[in-house]
């Protein structure tokens, strides 16, 4: 075969078909370093990979260190902009207030996230952040994405901790 113009050309190599794998497979790697596994991908429009994160806030000791966040730091400084409004945030496990806050701050377009998180979470529970009239952006938010998944590396994580 000499083709050089193939009728089905693959999909490039940085799209992955499934974010929440890529995601999942950060988290655990989180947990393999005794962080809480909660992990995060971030793509731009055409579904290419810009950040994959897990949490590091043992590892840093910054209690800030949460996967989305470090996912936005990450893309934020690789394109030199502090606004990200074509880009979609896949993470394991419900954002708490604060990744919340940094999602608004950062005008991500889209959430995606695994489990969710009664306990933390600060998106369909306790501040329920993108309802409150101080939030200037609101992303559209898809909630319990492989949320199984999710909450088992979570469940686990902390058995093993007892
Ligand atoms: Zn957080």
């Amino acid at each position: 075969m000499s083709s050089k113009h193939p009728p089905h050309p693959p999909a490039a190599p940085e799209a992955p078909s499934d974010p929440m794998a890529v995601a999942l497979g950060a988290a655990a790697q989180g947990a393999a370093a005794g962080e809480v596994p909660v992990g995060a991908v971030l793509l731009d429009a055409a579904g290419r990979i810009l950040a994959v994160t897990h949490n590091r806030v043992e590892i840093d000791c910054d209690p800030t260190a949460h996967a989305e966040i470090l996912a936005i730091r990450t893309a934020s400084a690789m394109r030199q902009t502090p606004r990200l409004p074509d880009c979609t945030l896949f993470v394991t496990l419900e954002p708490c207030a604060m990744c919340a806050q940094a999602i608004a701050f950062a005008r991500l377009r889209r959430l995606v996230f695994g489990a969710y998180d009664p306990k933390g979470g600060g998106v369909e529970h306790g501040a329920r952040l993108f309802g409150q009239p101080t939030c200037h952006h609101q992303p559209e938010v898809i909630g319990g994405v492989r949320e199984q998944e999710s909450s088992v590396l979570l469940r686990v994580f902390f058995q093993s901790k007892r």
